[in-house]
């Protein structure tokens, strides 16, 4: 568990946003921030965030749970998020855990997701198309 990215301090409680502001959401993280990584499947290969994953209960909707859209592919196990609005990724839903939810670490408020070094990259299974 990270205690710190760059300079910025892992609270127990952080705020994410998407791009616009529309979306907010509450992350929470008792332990600090589980292993960031990227994606290696046929989607996260395109939209390039890092991610980390948390119990699904550490993710709380603040606001804008209107402005969420949501994408399925494969086999529509897993369910991503992302601001009708901007576009932005903000969680997915993770198939092979639905009681996990997989974060955008760069919709964190106050981190800078370049200040990680070498973010390892998980398999994500076959690439398919939609
Ligand atoms: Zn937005
Ligand atoms: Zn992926």
């Amino acid at each position: 568990m990270l205690k710190h990215i760059g300079n910025t301090l892992i609270r127990k409680y952080h705020r994410a946003s998407c791009h616009c502001g529309a979306v907010v959401l509450q992350i929470h993280l008792p332990q600090g921030m589980p292993a960031p990584h990227h994606c290696g499947c046929s989607f996260c290969k395109r939209k390039g965030a890092v991610g980390a994953t948390i119990a699904s209960s550490n993710l709380r909707i603040v606001q804008g749970e209107e402005s969420l859209t949501m994408y399925k592919f494969g086999q529509e196990i897993a369910e991503h998020f992302f601001c009708r609005n901007c576009g932005i990724h903000t969680h997915h839903r993770r198939g092979t855990n639905r009681a996990e939810f997989g974060f955008n670490v760069g919709c964190l408020e106050g981190v800078n997701p370049f200040d990680l070094e070498n973010v390892p990259v998980e398999d994500g299974g076959q690439w398919q198309i939609p």
